[in-house]
């Protein structure tokens, strides 16, 4: 059977292994599993959300409120902006999608950094446009500039901080280079870990309101997924010029959020202390790691997210350190399908972190 052409070079995304998965492979017994693969928040979500989503499960034979209204108003106060510059996703991971395929088309220019979250690539492939990248691995506004003016590319992808490396860049430098950019390329700010970095340094916050409010070729993404601790409700969110969001609405399903989902998220909102909690342990635990690499003599970048990125030395493999490590029941990211010799490891709960630098230590 014939399928669609370009589908043909992609890779199917690999997410961080389910623990079901090793748990089968390995015969490891689930609480002996420890997943920093796929940089979930290790304390859980807030409390509060668990009640509240109790409290509503018998409405689950009911369509959810597709007007997302509840949701929609908690996150309009929280950034200051109008409900209609907002569209909500099945993680923001749906927003991307809408937001490729409503602007490349076949033969369409793509820019993004040379490593950055692989789904971009991924949707830019399904409407068959060209992926330009960067060739320094940190974003560097100045060639993402040139590349833009010798390219012409329909989007731009910005990833602050950038996964799976951690790097983040000051909000000041991205508004410099949004001024130099034409009103007809749409730019994306992916803001996926923006809490953990706003905690670590506020000149990495962008503020969304005046994002807006300046550029109207802009979109700015969020998610639920990391900080806030509900990856498992799928919820994101694109916020941008009201004439971008409608064309996105466009692609949207109808009720692309489930009821559950839509009650996480707006509850969510309301327990800015647990994100504050979530944010000052990474920050704690995140210090053991710098440490640790320092001893063992290993490269680590400097992350304003929730993760590090371990470059391990020439000598040291990260597909088998990864791949013994998974042996043990701990899951981490193994990087060399970026052309990293590197291991993305989540910063869990003490106990977690400990367990992962008892375990590396012997592989090293
Ligand atoms: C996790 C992540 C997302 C989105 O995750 P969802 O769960 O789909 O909301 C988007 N961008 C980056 C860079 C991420 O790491």
């Amino acid at each position: 059977m014939k399928f669609n052409k370009n589908l043909e070079n992609i890779k199917t995304y690999e997410a961080g292994k389910p623990i079901e998965l090793v748990v089968r492979e390995f015969g490891i017994d689930p609480k002996d599993i420890v997943k920093l693969a796929s940089n979930e928040n290790p304390s859980g979500c807030s409390p509060k959300v668990v009640e509240a989503v109790g409290a509503i499960l018998s409405k689950m034979a009911l369509y959810p409120d597709d007007s997302m209204i509840k949701l929609k108003n908690a996150l309009s106060v929280k950034m200051g902006v109008a409900n209609e510059n907002i569209i909500i996703g099945s993680g923001s991971d749906q927003v991307i999608e809408f937001l490729i395929h409503a602007k490349a088309t076949h033969g369409s220019k793509i820019l993004m950094n040379s490593i950055t979250f692989a789904m971009y690539e991924i949707y830019a492939k399904h409407v068959g446009a060209e992926v330009i990248r960067t060739a320094s691995q940190e974003h560097d506004m100045d060639e993402f500039y040139e590349l833009y003016r010798q390219e012409k590319p329909e989007i731009i992808f910005i990833c602050t901080p950038n996964n799976p490396t951690g790097d983040a860049l000051d909000a000041q430098k991205i508004f410099e280079f949004l001024k130099k950019i034409d009103s007809d390329t749409l730019v994306v700010i992916d803001g996926a870990y923006m809490e953990y970095a706003i905690a670590k340094d506020a000149k990495k916050e962008i503020v969304v309101k005046e994002l807006i409010e300046q550029f109207d070729n802009v979109i700015y993404l969020g998610t639920f997924s990391k900080a806030y601790g509900l990856g498992g409700m799928r919820v994101g969110y694109g916020v941008a010029n009201a004439k971008i969001i409608k064309e996105l609405y466009k692609l949207r399903p109808p009720f692309n959020i489930t009821t559950l989902s839509l009650e996480a998220a707006s509850v969510a909102l309301e327990d800015e202390d647990f994100v504050k909690k979530s944010v000052t342990l990474n920050l704690q635990q995140m210090k053991r790691y710098e440490e640790f690499a320092k001893e063992q003599k290993i490269d680590i970048i400097n992350s304003y997210t929730n993760f590090v990125t371990l470059c391990l030395n020439p000598n040291q493999n990260s597909s088998k350190i990864s791949n013994l490590l998974l042996q043990k029941g701990m899951i981490v990211r193994d990087l060399s399908s970026y052309n990293m010799n590197a291991i993305r490891v989540t910063v869990g709960t003490e106990e977690q972190n400990s367990r992962f630098f008892g375990l590396v230590i012997q592989f090293l």
